[in-house]
């Protein structure tokens, strides 16, 4: 472990980025992972999963009483996820403007979902909306043992 190459630890965010089943069924695993990848923010976990029912609820219960709950509970559920766990300064809000808007149709082009896609109900990818949030959702989708603690050697090469 080498302290001098992570930068202002007390600023260093998680946040859980999953894959649904749109996006690895359509084939575009590695070219959402790449945008993570080559944007600087370091992998600390990531698995194939197929998410059950009850943990898809837990995932969103904030959204539990909307019209769309049930068929979102039916996409989230209907085939292997990949789950990600990305760490770094400001990860969390950063990881939202990649991603774009939740209607792909509003989301900027150069944005993961105005690039990839074309309905909310089929939007590619989830990124956790607050630091807080990112630290729940990775305690959810992760067991321990399954998140590594590595320092990327390319770390002096992203922050000074
Ligand atoms: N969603 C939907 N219909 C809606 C709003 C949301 O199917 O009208 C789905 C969509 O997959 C979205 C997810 O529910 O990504 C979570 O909604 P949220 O508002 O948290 O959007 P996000 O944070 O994913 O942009
Ligand atoms: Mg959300």
């Amino acid at each position: 472990f080498l302290p001098h190459l992570v930068a202002s630890m007390e600023d260093v965010e998680v946040s859980y980025i999953m894959i649904k089943p749109d996006g690895v069924q359509r084939g575009l695993v590695g070219e959402i992972i790449s945008r993570f990848e080559k944007k600087g923010f370091l992998l600390k976990g990531l698995k194939l999963f197929q998410c059950p029912k009850d943990l898809a609820e837990e995932h969103y219960k904030d959204l539990k009483d909307k019209s769309f709950f049930p068929k979102l509970i039916d996409y989230i559920t209907s085939g292997p996820v990949v789950c990600m766990a990305w760490e770094g300064v400001g990860v969390v809000a950063s990881a939202r403007k990649l991603i774009g808007a939740t209607n792909p149709l509003q989301a900027e082009p150069g944005t993961i979902r105005g690039d990839l896609a074309v309905q909310t109900g089929r939007n590619v990818v989830h990124g956790s909306d607050s630091p807080d949030n990112g630290q729940r959702e990775i305690a959810l989708w992760f067991k321990e043992g399954e998140l590594c603690q590595w320092v990327s050697a390319q770390a002096s090469w992203l922050r000074e």
